[in-house]
Formats: structure tokens, C-alpha cells, sequence
């Protein structure tokens, strides 16, 4: 083994392993229920897998064009259009990335230079904070109630200064199922107007929204489109993270901006996957029941667990649900999440790595995309703790 001893400076010297890499490494030592990390435990649809095999069959093997496959970007323009009623032209605003972490990191990477101020909200997706660190940014993080995780935007307002660059927002909220309302959207179009901050709206969970609550994506909003980057993600979609999949939109001149880092961060992304998602994403019907199939799922569970020592507020959106575990133990989220994991077979988030200085409010996030007899194996671990 090669020993290292030449001095080295980490550009992140506080950055652990991401927490999902933590809890599914030690689900799977444990062999453990695995509803940590978000990944759904069925598969895609047999259709999608054939389309992809017939893709490769039929050669496209090699690069696809920088800015993705351009029937990929037709069919991203045309479920846009029919979602929000807003064109995106598929040849100057529409990005296929290799996933929404791809489109987040390059998002950033074009946007963030040193000492530009980034205003983002805790709990916040483990991604966003080190990127904006990379290149020399601040975080600006404000902490959000852990009852109901709403915005004062009062307070945004507040921390606005001529340093601030961009605002992060992710509606459906990952991990507290928290939704951006009309209100929440409208503040935001107000704070924003006559400044030149820069919206990044990570809306990779859109399609997965509960009780007939309505996705106020940003395309909705032209004042907040015109500075909007937005980034979805075919792998929640379409239940399969693994093929780390999605697309950014965004006007041409920030879309033009975007691919100068794009086409040397990754160049492009899977080619037979491309041409297998632009036609699979033209049938609505393969998207549209997802609020219904995880809302499903999300009641099942809540109903399994109700006679747990366990307290929650329904998820209203993405496929996380939040536990309270303060009726069980004292003990710390984290040391908890890992107790669960070896001793009770099951493994979940703990949120206090999502939050400001690790702000432990004794809660845990659970992964529902799962199976009925999954869930219902969790439900009676869970009832028995
Ligand atoms: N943003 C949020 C809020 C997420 O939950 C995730 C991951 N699931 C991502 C971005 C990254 O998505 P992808 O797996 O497509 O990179
Ligand atoms: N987005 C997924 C989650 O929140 C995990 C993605 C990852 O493993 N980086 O669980």
C-alpha cells in the first residue's frame, strides 16, 4: 500500500461521508430494513428497462450530444408545457445531466464565486452546502421550525445583502415532506423583484405530492423563471435512482452559461437511457399517478405505525415520512439511528445532519418507497420499540 505523506489542504475539511453512504453501508452489514437511504425497492417498469435494451441494440453506444439527446429535451419541453403552461426551448433552455446532483453541482459551479453568499434552508439536502463551499461561497442557512418548517420570509429578507447570489429552494421538501405554497412561492417573487439574485428550485420530488396539494414549480412564476435554474430528476420519477438520470432548466443565457461547465464537468450523460426516457416521458400516464401511488404507501405506513410509540405529521410530499422518537429515548437522533439499525433491523436518517450545528430535534426520517410487505415489516419493528 502506497504510503501518503505529501502535506495536503482539504477543501472541506469538515465534510463527513454523506450520510446516506453511512446508513446504507450499515444497513446492509446488519442486513437491516434499509429505509435510509431514498431509493424505492421495485423496480421500473419493464417498458422503460426495453426501451433502454432496444437503445443499446440499436447502437447508440457512443456520446450523446452535449446538451442531451434533442428528442429527450422535445419530450422534457412538451411535459413542461402541458405541467406549467411555460415553453422551454429544448435547444438553448433544457440540460440533460447525469442525475440532479450533476445539475446541482454545476449549477453552482457556474454561478458561486468566492465570498458570493447563498441563502439556503435547514434541514437542507446534504449537497448544496459543500458545493457552494467548493467554490468559494457562503452558506447563509437559515434554520427552519422543526414543527412545521415553514419560511419567514421576513427573515430571508433580512439576510439579503449585496453579496447574496443565489436563494436554494426544494419543494417537495426532502427530508420533511414540507410543500412551497402559493404564498411561500409569492414572497418569494416579491423578495426577488428588482434584485439580481439567482433562484435555484430543486424540484426533483414535483410528481410526488399528496391530498390534492397542487406543485408550485418555479416555471410557474415568470419572475422567478427569468432567473430560475430548475432541476428534476428522471430517478425519483421513474424508480430508478441508480440510472442517475435528470435534466436543468433554465433561460438560454444562464442555460448557455450552464453548459460551458457541463460539457467539461461531465460532457454527457447515459445515451441509451436518453432515447429510452424521450419516449417513455411522453405518456403523462407514466407519471401522473405517482401522487396517488405514494400517497398510497405514505397512508399504509402512517396507519401501521399508529399504535407506535412514535409521533408524525404527515408527509405532503416526496416519499419520506419524519418520526418523532422523543416519547421512546434521549438519546441523540444519530445514536439512535444506528442503535435501530443493529439491534431493531432497521435503518432510517437521522435529520440532525441536515440542520444548522447538527440541531437534534429527535426525529427520524423514514424511506416509504418501498414494497406493502417491506413496510409492513418496518410497522412491526417499529410498533415493538
Ligand atoms: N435533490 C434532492 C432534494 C434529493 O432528494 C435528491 C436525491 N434523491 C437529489 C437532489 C439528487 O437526485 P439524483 O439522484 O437525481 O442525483
Ligand atoms: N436523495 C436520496 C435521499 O435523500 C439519496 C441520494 C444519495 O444517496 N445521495 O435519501
Amino acid at each position: 500500500m502506497p504510503t501518503y505523506n505529501i502535506p495536503f489542504q482539504s477543501k472541506l475539511p469538515n465534510v463527513p461521508t454523506s450520510i446516506f453512504a453511512i446508513m446504507s453501508g450499515l444497513a446492509n452489514e446488519h442486513s437491516a430494513l434499509n429505509l435510509a437511504q431514498g431509493f424505492p425497492n421495485f423496480e421500473s417498469d419493464e417498458k422503460l428497462i426495453s426501451l433502454v435494451n432496444k437503445a443499446m441494440v440499436e447502437g447508440n453506444n457512443q456520446y450523446a450530444p452535449m446538451p442531451g439527446v434533442m428528442s429527450l429535451r422535445e419530450s422534457i419541453a412538451q411535459k413542461t408545457e402541458s405541467l406549467y403552461q411555460v415553453n422551454y426551448n429544448p435547444d438553448t433552455e433544457i440540460t440533460v445531466t447525469a442525475g440532479a446532483t450533476q445539475a446541482i453541482f454545476t449549477i453552482i459551479a457556474t454561478t458561486i464565486k468566492k465570498d458570493d453568499e447563498v441563502i439556503i434552508f435547514k434541514p437542507a439536502y446534504d449537497c448544496y452546502e459543500p458545493t457552494i463551499e467548493l467554490f468559494g461561497g457562503k452558506p447563509i442557512a437559515i434554520q427552519l421550525d422543526p414543527e412545521d418548517f415553514k419560511i419567514d420570509w421576513q427573515q430571508v429578507r433580512g439576510l439579503i445583502s449585496d453579496k447574496t447570489k443565489m436563494i436554494i429552494i426544494n419543494s417537495p421538501h426532502n427530508p420533511s415532506g414540507r410543500i412551497m405554497t402559493y404564498s411561500d412561492m409569492f414572497q418569494l417573487e416579491q423578495l426577488l423583484k428588482d434584485t439580481n439574485i439567482l433562484l435555484l428550485s430543486d424540484e426533483v420530488y414535483e410528481h410526488i405530492i399528496f391530498d390534492n396539494e397542487k406543485h408550485y414549480s418555479a416555471a410557474l412564476f415568470p419572475s422567478l423563471a427569468e432567473r430560475a435554474f430548475i432541476v428534476a430528476s428522471f430517478g425519483k420519477t421513474f424508480h430508478n435512482t441508480g440510472w442517475k438520470m435528470g435534466y436543468c432548466l433554465a433561460p438560454a443565457q444562464l442555460t448557455n452559461e450552464l453548459r460551458k461547465v457541463h460539457q467539461f464537468n461531465v460532457f454527457s450523460v447515459n445515451h441509451p437511457m436518453q432515447i429510452a426516457l424521450a419516449s417513455y416521458l411522453k405518456s403523462p400516464d407514466n407519471y401522473n399517478y405517482l401522487g396517488s401511488f405514494y400517497q398510497e404507501k405514505r397512508d399504509l405506513f402512517l396507519s401501521l405505525i399508529k399504535d407506535s410509540k412514535f409521533t408524525s405529521i404527515p408527509s405532503k410530499g416526496t416519499y419520506f415520512q419524519l418520526l418523532n422518537f422523543k416519547n421512546i429515548t434521549e438519546e441523540s437522533d444519530y445514536d439512535f439511528a444506528i442503535r435501530l439499525t443493529k439491534e431493531y433491523k432497521i435503518a432510517s436518517v437521522p435529520i440532525s445532519v441536515f440542520n444548522n450545528s447538527n440541531y437534534d430535534t429527535k426525529v427520524l426520517r423514514f424511506c416509504f418507497s418501498k414494497t406493502e410487505e417491506t413496510l409492513k415489516r418496518a410497522a412491526d419493528i417499529l410498533c415493538n420499540i
